[in-house]
């Protein structure tokens, strides 16, 4: 098996020749290496080998983790579905939650958010493909939906991620990229005041060459740097 060190080379090494490809600088382009089911010396590694941000989706798992670890050697990114008991937690943990994905989640953390007298980073995550099993606003209710959430000063909203269908080749996911990018630039047009929308959080190790081809400026990659998660 690939040391982490080797993985990493080589992701960065895909990430430089997709961000050419497309006219793009690679220093465009935000590395989070997913490290959910990672043990911590594995994670350790990876920062040794240069791994600046993670990303968990559980947020006890990463309480551990980041107890362990600390918060010198990296910062964390929330990337799963955020239960709301679990809001004070993660404003605590986090540098930017991903995966805000309804607006009862923005609320809460918005509540939370001022009373520990912060302002949490935030992205608003869209059911790109409106799958039944995926959580996210729809991109017809991106507008008011950002509006509400501007209106929370507890929050700054930075830009916009997306899970796609699990692709059976990288090309698959290629439209949904497009369709994020579109709804970016559109929402950007929108210019909803006290927003900052620049990021979108798109790619994992299947596809993440297409998403940054496609304008992708976080791309979240897990097996292509750890290896493969215990099923
Ligand atoms: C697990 C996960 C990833 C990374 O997946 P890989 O296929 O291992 O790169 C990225 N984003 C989210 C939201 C995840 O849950």
């Amino acid at each position: 098996m690939a040391s982490i060190k080797e993985n990493l080379e080589r992701v960065r090494e895909r990430i430089s020749r997709a961000a050419e490809r497309s006219g793009r600088r690679p220093e465009e382009v935000l590395l989070v290496a997913v490290s959910k089911m990672v043990p911590v010396e594995r994670i350790q590694e990876g920062i040794a080998a240069g791994l600046s941000i993670l990303g968990e989706n559980r947020v006890q798992e990463a309480k551990e983790k980041i107890q362990a670890l600390g918060h010198a050697g990296a910062s964390w990114h929330l990337v799963g579905h955020l239960q709301t008991n679990k809001v004070k937690d993660a404003i605590a943990l986090f540098d930017l939650i991903q995966s805000v994905d309804r607006l009862s989640l923005a609320e809460e953390l918005d509540r939370r958010a001022r009373a520990a007298g912060k302002r949490v980073d935030v992205l608003a995550q869209i059911n790109v493909a409106a799958e039944a099993t995926k959580t996210g606003f729809a991109p017809d209710e991106l507008r008011s939906a950002l509006e509400t959430l501007a209106r929370l000063e507890g929050l700054r909203v930075r830009g916009l991620m997306a899970i796609p269908p699990e692709p059976q080749e990288p090309e698959d996911s290629r439209p949904y990229f497009k369709t994020m990018r579109t709804l970016l630039e559109t929402a950007r047009g929108w210019w909803i005041p006290s927003l900052d929308l620049d990021a979108l959080s798109m790619g994992m190790s299947a596809d993440f060459e297409i998403a940054i081809e496609e304008g992708a400026t976080i791309v979240r990659v897990g097996t292509a740097i750890f290896g493969p998660r215990p099923a």
